[in-house]
């Protein structure tokens, strides 16, 4: 069945439900502008029932042996892997990311999965012999409750699978509320999910917007909520959960920074950053939308390259077999909205006088007047502070800045409200040693331009990209899905 014609349903307690909903709101191919869905916009009422069949889910779930909680898992990921393509094309058909970006994005979902299966260790505890005379101490690592999560429209697939696996893996039940933009990546999961047997309620789905998110947040029997979305979000996230004793992870925005070194081989490092830039249309929580190049040579080779480049970069419709494996292709933003803000942004770098190089404003694609198209823009002359430089405008549009000396460069790295990543390109030891340990970013890259970390290591950022500590994924998150519970035990001797 193609992605466009599934139904949108709730799953919630092992069944397929029509939503309680309070109105639905169209899906888009952002592509096209072509209607492809609508989306349920549950109600609180709806969510509750979700989360009492979470709740109802948990007793046994959580007594469950580790490995048998995880031949689930191991189910799932056959199934993902036949669905592999099909996956791929629904995360191109609602998020309108080129087919090799969403097939990346099902390559990192499966990899989560795996490092997920792998619970059997990743949840053992520790035990301390002998913490003191005749004492023994143990720290178990049990599973807390019924845990919900909140995603973005940007990954549709990848994120939940940042959190999932690993919550159900350590024995919690969960609510899953997908994007309201792209909710048919995760409908479709849910379905491969449902069909390995898992027992009724350890899964639940439930579309809708932040009402839903709202009812999870509120509900005494959710224990923690995980959400990925921008920073204002996670404000009003890391606020609500705060209020009521939740634990909570808040995954915010981002401008990541690319710092190029006098010694970087330019040729090369623009040819990585491209995909960086533009890949996904910037819509990545690890885009470069900064670059701060070292000494005036520098900056003059990369700002003249960057362009010559970015004018190759093919935009249109990624399911347009055309163009559909073009190497560097960009699609759309997600919506007329956020096009709206791209360009709202670029006549505000215009206006404080940043110089506009290349402007993708002018972009057409022929056959797609409804596609919320836009090319690859570049300023140049960018001050730190400018509004385009403090400002995630998610869409692709790079701005380049001068800076003297590495120290310049990491001082407007540090300065900048966000730190979620940042990479360097330098053949040079001392100066890479000197940006892992002093720039404040979560993610640090050494000659890559996306430091997006494999699924067996922490993915999370710093400052106003996560209100948070824990990070996702990897044995990371598992502190997020249990309780170190301590014990302190002692026998007295047999008379
Ligand atoms: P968004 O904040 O608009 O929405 C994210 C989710 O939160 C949606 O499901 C939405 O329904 C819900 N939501 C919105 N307001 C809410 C509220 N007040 N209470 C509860 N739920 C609420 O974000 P988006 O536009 O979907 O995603 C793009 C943003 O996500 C960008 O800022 C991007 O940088 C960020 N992002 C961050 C990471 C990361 O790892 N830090 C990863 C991916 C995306």
């Amino acid at each position: 069945m193609p992605s466009d014609s599934i139904p949108l349903q709730n799953y919630i307690a092992g069944q397929w439900v029509d939503a309680e909903r309070s109105a639905t709101l169209p899906i888009e191919n952002p592509s096209t502008g072509a209607i492809i869905g609508q989306v349920p916009l549950s109600t609180a009422a709806e969510t509750h029932r979700a989360i009492e069949a979470a709740a109802a889910a948990f007793p046994a779930w959580s007594r469950t042996p580790v490995a048998r909680r995880t031949h689930f898992l191991f189910a799932l990921l056959e199934r993902l892997r036949r669905a592999e393509e099909d996956i791929a094309r629904s995360i191109t058909l609602e998020n309108g990311k080129s087919l090799t970006d969403a097939r990346a994005e099902v390559k990192r979902l499966i990899e989560n999965c795996e490092v997920a299966c792998g619970m059997p260790v990743l949840q053992q505890g520790d035990k301390l012999v002998g913490a003191s005379e005749g004492i023994d101490g143990e720290v178990l690592r049990l599973p807390i409750g019924v845990f919900g999560m909140i995603a973005p429209f940007n990954f549709p697939g990848m994120v939940p699978f940042w959190f999932l696996p690993y919550a159900i893996a350590a024995g919690n039940t969960y609510v899953l509320k997908p994007s309201e933009q792209t909710p048919l990546t995760m409908q479709r999961i849910a379905g491969l999910l449902a069909d390995t047997g898992l027992p009724p309620g350890v899964f639940n789905l439930v579309h809708g917007d932040r009402t839903v998110g709202e009812a999870l947040m509120d509900h005494p029997k959710v224990k923690g909520v995980s959400l990925v979305g921008s920073t204002r979000t996670c404000q009003a996230v890391a606020e609500r959960c705060t209020r009521n004793h939740k634990r909570f992870q808040a995954m915010g925005g981002a401008k990541n920074h690319l710092v190029v070194m006098p010694d970087a081989r330019v040729d090369e490092v623009v040819r990585n950053l491209l995909s960086s830039c533009f890949g996904c249309a910037g819509q990545r929580c690890m885009a470069a939308s900064a670059i701060v190049a070292v000494g005036d040579a520098t900056y003059d080779a990369v700002c003249a390259r960057l362009v010559e480049a970015a004018q190759k970069v093919v935009v249109g419709n990624p399911l347009d077999p055309a163009v559909a494996e073009e190497p560097m292709l960009m699609g759309p933003v997600i919506s007329a909205k956020a096009l709206a803000f791209v360009h709202e942004m670029i006549a505000t770098g215009i206006q404080e006088g940043a110089r506009l190089v290349l402007d993708g404003r002018k972009v057409r694609v022929a056959g797609h007047e409804n596609g919320h198209f836009i090319g690859p823009t570049i300023f140049t002359e960018v001050k730190p502070g400018m509004a385009i430089h403090r400002t995630e405008i998610f869409g692709p549009v790079v701005v380049v800045l001068r800076a003297a000396s590495f120290d310049e460069a990491v001082s407007i790295l540090n300065a900048h409200a966000y730190g979620n990543g940042a990479s360097i390109y330098s053949q040079n030891g001392h100066w890479v040693r000197r940006f892992k340990l002093e720039v404040d970013c979560g993610m640090i890259g050494v000659n890559v331009g996306i430091p997006a970390p494999v699924a067996h290591l922490p993915f999370g950022g710093m400052k106003a990209s996560q209100f948070s500590q824990i990070k996702a994924q990897g044995r990371a998150v598992i502190d997020f899905f249990t309780e170190p519970k301590v014990v302190t035990e002692r026998y007295w001797p047999e008379p």
